[in-house]
């Protein structure tokens, strides 16, 4: 058992465990249960939940694949992009149009 990554955001964790199954590598998240409850006063990094690999030698792969998936590096990711709907700039981060509700429209790179 081998920690690769943690992170404050659950979403960011189940990010980096789907793209560990994407590529065949079992991976398993600690502290959900803590970051789900969290706001009773623990430290802030113990509310951070971890995602291990149960085969060591799987760590260092693993790690590769996180950062790609977590931290893409085409910097297009990180550009609002323009509501097709209403003509609304949107930020990267945001899915939907925070106007219109409209989808953001599927990366043409
Ligand atoms: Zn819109």
């Amino acid at each position: 058992m081998q920690k690769v990554y943690a992170h404050p955001d659950i979403g960011m964790v189940h990010l980096a465990k789907n793209a560990l199954a994407n590529h065949g590598i079992a991976a398993i998240i600690k502290g959900e249960h803590l970051a789900s409850v969290a706001g009773g006063g623990s430290a802030w990094n113990e509310a951070w939940v971890e995602l291990w690999v149960a085969d060591d030698a799987q760590a260092q792969e693993a790690a590769r694949i996180i950062d790609e998936a977590t931290l893409p590096d085409g910097a297009t990711d990180d550009a609002p992009w323009t509501c097709p709907s209403c003509g609304e700039t949107v930020e990267a981060q945001f899915a939907v149009c925070w106007n219109c509700g409209h989808e953001q429209p599927e990366a043409s790179a």
